[in-house]
C-alpha cells in the first residue's frame, strides 16, 4: 500500500481518532491504539462481531500508529527499513531471504497446526534457543461469551502448542503489547500482516516495545472475519452461539485433501457438531462473507514486514495432502539461518521456491 501521496501525508500529522477510523470502515480492530489502556478493556465487539476501540478514547500519534491509517508509514517503507539488504525483491510479495514449501518432520508439529505446522515451530525453536522469553500468539479463550480466542504469552512448548491452528476470529493486541511493556524480556509475536504491520508502526514511537519486540512472526491473509462467522456456522448445525464452547475451523484429517475443511463445534453440553464448508452457505472463503471492511483496503496477503511469514501451499500435489503443507518466507537471516540449519539436521522438510511459486 505505498503511494507517492502516502510519503507526502506523513509529515503532516493529522488529527486523526480512533473515532474517524471506526467511522470510516478503516479500523481492523487491532487494539494496538488501546494498548496504553492495558488489558484489553478498551476493545468491544461491535453489533457486527466486529472488536473496535473506545471510541472517546484519544491516543498521541494515533495517524502514524494505526496500519490502515493514510499517514502511516505504508509496508513498502517499514520492509526497506528493516529488510533494506534482503537477497531478493518481488513487487507482490515484498523483500525476502528465501521462500520455502514444506512442512515440520519432528514432532507433532505438521499433525497439530492448520497447515504444515512451521508457525509454532519457529515460535518453539525461537524459546527452545532462548532467542526469545515469550510468544505472543492467539489461543482458545475460557469462559463465556462471544470471543472464543484471545492473544497470549507463552513461556513453555506446552502452552505454545494449544495456540497451534488458524483462527478466523476477532482478536486484539492491547493486553499483550500492555504486559510486554510491564515486564522486561524478549518477545516473538505471530499475528496477521495488519497485527505485524501496526506492532512495528507502534516500535516507532515506543522505545520500550522496540527494545522488547525481537521477533515478527506473520501469518499470509486473505482477510479477517466477524465472530458472526462462527454464529453462522453454529446456526447451520443446528444450534446457536451461545451453545458454543470452542471451534476448530480446520479439522485435521490426514485421508482428505487439505483444501477440504471442515468445520467443527464443540458445544457447552459436550457434544460436537461438525460440517464441511462446502455444505456452508459462508464456506467460500473467497466470497469473503463476515469481513472485515478494511480488509478491502489491505494488499499486504504475506506479511512483508514480518521476520519470517507462513502460509498454505495451495498448489498441486500439496493441497491434497491432507496432513497441511506451509508456504513459509523468510525474511530476517538470523531466522533463514535457523531454518536452513534445521533441513539439514533432518527436523524440516522443506524446498526452496521462487516468487512465482
Ligand atoms: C485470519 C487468517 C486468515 C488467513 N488467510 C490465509 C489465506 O488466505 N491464505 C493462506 O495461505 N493462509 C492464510 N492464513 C494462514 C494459515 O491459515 C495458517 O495459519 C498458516 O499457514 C500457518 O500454519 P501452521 O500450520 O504453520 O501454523 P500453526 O502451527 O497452526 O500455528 C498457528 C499460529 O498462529 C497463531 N494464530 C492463529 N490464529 C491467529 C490469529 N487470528 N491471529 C494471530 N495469531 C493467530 C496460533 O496461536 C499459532 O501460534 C490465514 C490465517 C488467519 C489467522
Amino acid at each position: 500500500m505505498s503511494s507517492p501521496e502516502r510519503t507526502a501525508s506523513a509529515s503532516v500529522s493529522p488529527m486523526l481518532s480512533p473515532r474517524r477510523m471506526v467511522k470510516s470502515g478503516l479500523c481492523i480492530g487491532c487494539g494496538t491504539c488501546m494498548a496504553e489502556s492495558g488489558d484489553g478493556a478498551a476493545m468491544h465487539l461491535d453489533r457486527y462481531g466486529q472488536l473496535k476501540p473506545d471510541r472517546s478514547h484519544s491516543t498521541a500519534g494515533f495517524a502514524e500508529l494505526c496500519p490502515f491509517s493514510p499517514h502511516a508509514r505504508s509496508e513498502d517503507q517499514i520492509a526497506l527499513a528493516r529488510f533494506g539488504s534482503a537477497r531478493f525483491y518481488d513487487s507482490r510479495i515484498g523483500r525476502f531471504e528465501a521462500a520455502y514449501v514444506g512442512h515440520v518432520l519432528e514432532g507433532s508439529f505438521r499433525v497439530d497446526g492448520s497447515s504444515g505446522g512451521m508457525a509454532s515451530w519457529t515460535a518453539a525453536e525461537l524459546l527452545r534457543r532462548k532467542l526469545v522469553d515469550a510468544v505472543a500468539h492467539v489461543v482458545p479463550r475460557e469462559g463465556d461469551g462471544e470471543r472464543l480466542f484471545h492473544y497470549q504469552l507463552s513461556r513453555t512448548a506446552e502452552d505454545l502448542r494449544k495456540g497451534a491452528k488458524s483462527r478466523y476470529h476477532p482478536v486484539e493486541l492491547s493486553g499483550v503489547v500492555a504486559e510486554m511493556k510491564r515486564h522486561p524480556g524478549r518477545y516473538a509475536v505471530v499475528g496477521i500482516p495488519c497485527f505485524i504491520k501496526a506492532l512495528h508502526l507502534l516500535s516507532l514511537q515506543d522505545r520500550v516495545l522496540r527494545e522488547r519486540l525481537a521477533f515478527t512472526l506473520g501469518l499470509f491473509c486473505g482477510h479477517m472475519k466477524s465472530t458472526r462467522f462462527v454464529e453462522s456456522f453454529a446456526w447451520q448445525m443446528g444450534t446457536d452461539m451461545n451453545a458454543v464452547a470452542g471451534v476448530d475451523y480446520r479439522l485435521k484429517d490426514p485421508r482428505r485433501p487439505a483444501n477440504w475443511y471442515t468445520a467443527h463445534l464443540r458445544l457447552k453440553d459436550g457434544s460436537t457438531r461438525s460440517k464441511d464448508w462446502w455444505h456452508l452457505v459462508d464456506g467460500d472463503w473467497g466470497a469473503g462473507f463476515f469481513q472485515n471492511s478494511a480488509c478491502n483496503f489491505c494488499d499486504d496477503v504475506v506479511a512483508e514486514t514480518a521476520d519470517i511469514s507462513f502460509g498454505d501451499a495451495w498448489v498441486e500435489p500439496y493441497s491434497s495432502d491432507g496432513l497441511g503443507t506451509n508456504v513459509v518466507i523468510v525474511r530476517s537471516p538470523l531466522l533463514q539461518a535457523l531454518v536452513a540449519g534445521a533441513v539439514k539436521e533432518g527436523r524440516l522438510e522443506l524446498r526452496e521456491v521462487d516468487s512465482d511459486f
